[in-house]
Parts: structure tokens; sequence; C-alpha cells
């Protein structure tokens, strides 16, 4: 059954609710008159990592800051006062929380969702930031585990996203403190740096500290957490917190669209992974064969293997960040010139770059329409790519006030928009949520297949990784020094190879197909590091 449905509900004959107005006494904080709304918080417990898992723009950042004290809520009237907080959630768990939060007998620490800001707010070298967050007196063992040594002297200003990431976890880590939110702290992290992290914040959590973490990449999440809360609601309308739920099943939930405990369902289908429209590859017509590739920058240098590229699939690119996919990618598309080895032919490339500027001043609609007006009209682009990334929503908005994901969305359109016979895609999942990235992975498999066009795609998220690809590049070697790609391979032979550098191996859940982590030495883990089976296609 349906149960209380939150959007427009997709069955007939049920009683639709008017979920918001029931939920009046658990109203925590309304931004404005019509403003947002966040109904519920999460729990905090010791010794455990509490997950969050949701969409967009459904109020885990704005209950990241009232836990942390940074907001005061009003709950939803003209609340101005801890005290009516604490009232307000008498014999919740929270209760002693908030009051403790009061009496300054707790000081939350928080890891920023936004890292890419930092530089504007501090100033100097990184060394001297940790020094000053160190009040654990762990800036050593905290500087190695984030392998941040080769970064201590530079300026804050001249580190990548993945380094910022980094500094920002160390900081908070540094910190002396009971309770720790980590909002999104995979961005920008390869997978190896993800599962590092993962790490460690679980490590925090066992030490008997309470963390919080909010994660968009599903098998990080899912590796990291203890318990989880799925938030559900209507982005940028209102957000709801579910009861805490075990992980496995919360984000299976999650994935049905449907909250068992609740009898909430908040999304019309279910998403499967199992369920991937296999293409054969090797058997169409290849678009290109490109020789053995050096590309020699003195510091670094570059080895790819030669290879091939069918019309019409999409490979998906693996490894560590600095290990050259980037400059692959770019010599590809004639952007770079090759050391050794000679690209000569005339493709087409429409290249979406990991970091995307924002200088465009103007409309959305006017940036896409300069691109393709037509195009914005067609059916076909509005079924397979506009509409499913919810960009007809985003037309009038100035490209300059555009959040993270909204901009990543519009950069994806705006490459796959061009008309090209390759295209290239460096993160498309960087700020989307688990929706908007498999909108995102569907759109760029079915244009390819429509089309009869090609795409490379560079990407850390596993389960998005899985989703895409046909086959798989995979980069092996010591990033900042030098690095080698495959040719491309099977999903398997790829997956194998490329886990197997990182030393993780996942397994399916039976359930809804999505790729799990195994837990480090588990039974599982270990059998299949034996039969040299990393993952399961
Ligand atoms: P999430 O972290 O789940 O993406 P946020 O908590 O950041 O969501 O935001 C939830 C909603 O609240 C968004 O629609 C956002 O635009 C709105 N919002 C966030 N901060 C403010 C604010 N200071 N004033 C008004 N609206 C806000
Ligand atoms: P990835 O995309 O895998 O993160 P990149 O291809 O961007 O890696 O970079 C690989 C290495 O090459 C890095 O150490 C980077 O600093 C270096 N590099 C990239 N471009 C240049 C350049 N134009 N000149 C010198 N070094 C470069
Ligand atoms: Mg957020």
């Amino acid at each position: 059954g349906c149960g209380i449905c939150v959007h427009k509900c997709p069955f007939n004959a049920i009683t639709i609710v008017n979920l918001p107005e029931q939920l009046d006494e658990d109203c925590v904080h309304r931004y404005g008159i019509n403003g947002f709304v966040l109904y519920r918080l999460p729990v905090v417990k010791e010794g455990m990592v509490v997950g969050i898992l949701g969409p967009n723009g459904t109020g885990k950042t704005t209950a990241v800051k009232i836990l942390s004290g940074q907001l005061l809520p009003n709950l939803c009237g003209d609340n101005d006062s801890w005290d009516n907080v604490i009232k307000a959630f008498r014999g919740n768990e929270l209760q002693t929380y908030f009051e403790r939060l009061k009496n300054k007998e707790i000081r939350p620490v928080v890891k920023p969702q936004y890292v890419d800001l930092i530089p504007k707010a501090v100033r100097g070298k990184v060394r001297d930031l940790l020094r000053k967050a160190d009040e654990s007196g762990r800036f050593d063992e905290v500087v190695k585990e984030l392998e941040l040594e080769n970064v201590l002297d530079r300026d804050i200003r001249h580190l990548s996203g993945g380094e910022l990431q980094r500094v920002a976890i160390a900081a908070a880590l540094l910190r002396n403190a009971e309770f720790y939110f980590f909002d999104e702290p995979s961005s920008y992290l390869d997978i190896r740096q993800r599962l590092r992290i993962a790490k460690i914040i679980r490590k925090l959590a066992e030490s008997g500290k309470n963390v919080l973490a909010v994660e968009h990449d599903l098998a990080i999440l899912d590796y990291m957490s203890d318990i989880i809360h799925v938030v559900y609601g209507k982005p940028g309308a209102y957000g709801i917190f579910s009861q805490p739920k075990s992980t496995r099943n919360g984000i299976n939930e999650f994935l049905r669209g449907y909250l068992r405990d609740e009898n909430v369902r908040f999304r019309p289908y279910e998403i499967n992974f199992s369920k991937k429209s296999e293409r054969k590859s090797q058997e169409g017509e290849i678009l290109v064969e490109y020789p053995p590739l050096v590309k020699d920058y003195g510091s670094f240098r570059l080895e790819a293997e030669g290879g091939e590229l069918y019309i019409g699939e999409v490979v998906g690119i693996v490894g560590p960040n600095g290990i050259g996919k980037t400059t692959f990618v770019k010599m590809l598309a004639g952007v770079e010139k090759p050391t050794e080895g000679e690209i000569d032919w005339s493709l087409t490339v429409s290249y979406k770059p990991q970091y995307i500027k924002t200088d465009y001043e103007g409309t959305v609609y006017e940036l896409l329409s300069k691109i393709d007006a037509g195009k914005l009209m067609s059916s076909f682009y509005k079924s397979e790519l506009l509409n499913p990334l919810g960009i007809p929503e985003l037309y009038d908005k100035n490209v300059n006030d555009l959040s993270g994901g909204e901009l990543q969305r519009v950069a994806i359109t705006a490459c796959l928009l061009r008309d090209a016979d390759l295209y290239l895609l460096d993160e498309p999942s960087a700020h989307l949520d688990v929706e908007q990235r498999l909108a995102v992975s569907k759109a760029i498999r079915s244009l390819m297949a429509k089309n009869e066009k090609t795409a490379l795609i560079v990407e850390h998220d596993v389960m998005m990784v899985d989703y895409l690809s046909d086959r798989l590049i995979v980069f092996e070697g010591q990033p900042g020094r030098f690095g080698k790609a495959s040719k491309p391979m099977g999903m398997r032979e790829g997956m194998n190879r490329f886990l197997a550098s990182v030393g993780v191996t996942f397994r399916r859940d039976p359930d809804t197909g999505r790729p799990r982590a195994n837990k480090e030495g588990s039974v599982k883990d270990r059998e299949q590091k034996e039969r040299g089976e990393y993952y399961y296609t």
C-alpha cells in the first residue's frame, strides 16, 4: 500500500494525507513565512556513527546547524531561547543533549559541507591552521592518517578540493570534543581516501564519541554508519527526519521509496541496481583506436596503454586523485599534446571539467539556449535529459546564484547539449544527491546509446561507476609522480583490478542490487580476496 504520500500519490484510491499539517507538533524550524520547514531531528548516540541520507534541500545541513548550536531553532514560531527548545524536546532523547548544549557542557565540532569556502574564511599555511586547531595533541597522528604531510607548508588558497576536504576533516578531528558533525565528508576524495576517512570516522565513534555524518556516497555511508536516518519531503519546501533505522534497512527503504515503520511512501518508484540495460561492448562499431600515449610533465609522468572506444558506450575512468586521469582525457581531446604517441583524429569533444567556474552573467536559460536553443525545445531532450535533471526549474535563476548541486546539473546539461563525438565528464557526481546521481547516470547512458556517441566518465562513487559504465579504464601508480592507464576492459576485470589496488572487496545487496563494501577482514572479505573476486557483476 501507499500509506502516506508526500508528493503526488502515484496510486489510485488512496487517501492522500497532508503530512506537514499532521506534524505540526514536530515542527523544529521554519526559515521565514514561506520558507523551508524542518520537522524532527536525528538522534546523537555515544559510540556510534549516525548517518543521514536524503535529497539535497531537505534540511540536513539545517539540522547539523541546530544540533551544533549555530542555529537556534524557532520551533516554527517566534521562539528565542534554548530553554523553550529543551521544553519542546522533553521526553525525547535530545532533551539532555540540548540542556548540555545550552549550559556549554558540550562543544560540538563541525566539518562544514562547503570546504571550497574555507579559503575565504581563513588565511595562512595548513600547518598553522592545524596547529591552532590541535587541542588533543594528536597533530602528528592526524596529519599522517589524512596523508597531509606534503601540504603542511602550503597556503590554504593553493589546495585542491580533495586537499581542502582532508584539512577540514583533520581540523575537526584535532579538536577535543564529544560531538562531531561531518557534513558530506567524501566530496572531492577518491575511493581510497573515502574509505580511509570512513574508517577514521568509525574509529572516532568507537573511542566513545558521538558522531553524525551526512553523506551521499551510498557505499561510504553504508560502510561508516551504525544507524541511519532517512530524510524525506519536498526539496526546498520541507524535510522530515525518519526514525533511526539499521543502516542496511534504512538504505534499502530509501531506495525502495517506502519507509516501513512510518508507513510513508515518499517516491513513486523503486531504485534498483540489478536492472542496468546491459550493452554488449566490443560488438559495435569502433569510434577510434588510440596508440600508447605518454605525457611527461617532468615532475609527473603518465603512460597509457593504447586502446579503442566503441560507438554508444560509456567508459568509466577510475583511480586515485593526481594520477593523470584529466591529463589522459585532455590528450584524447587534443587539448594536451602527448610527449610520445600521436593523436591524429579530428573528433569533436565536449568536456565538463571537475571544478566548474561561475563567471557567467545571466540566467540558466540564457546559458543553455546559447549552446543549443533547439534542443531545449525538443521532446527527446526534455524527457531524456532536461526533466530528469530538474533543469527547467532552474531556467530563471542566475547562474551566479546556483548552489553547488544546481551548478553541477547545469554544467552536465551544457556538456551533453553540445554536438560532439566524444563526451568527457570529470566527476559528475560532486555535490549531487543519490537520486540526482542516478538521474545523471541514466541520462548519460541513454543519450550515448540513442545518439550513438561515446562518453568517458571520471568517477569515484562506486555505485555510480557500477551503474554507468560498460567498460573501465583503470589508473594505477603513485599520485603526483607517475601514473599508468590500462586499456578499456570489461567491468568485472576492471573492477577487480581497481579494487585490488585499493584493497577493498564489494558484494551485492540481495534486495536492491546495490554494491556494499565488505568490512575489512570479514569472512566475505577474506574469501573474496582469496578468489581474486573483489566485485560481483
Ligand atoms: P540540505 O543540507 O539537505 O541540502 P539545507 O538544510 O542546506 O538542506 O537547506 C534546506 C532548505 O532550506 C533549502 O531549500 C535552503 O534553500 C533553505 N535554507 C537554508 N538556509 C537558509 C537560510 N539561512 N534562509 C532561508 N532559507 C534557507
Ligand atoms: P587526476 O585527474 O588523476 O587527478 P591530473 O591529470 O589532473 O590527475 O594530474 C596528474 C599530475 O600531473 C598531478 O600531479 C598534476 O599536478 C600534474 N599536472 C597536471 N597538469 C600539469 C601541467 N600542465 N604541468 C605540470 N604538471 C601538471
Ligand atoms: Mg547540506
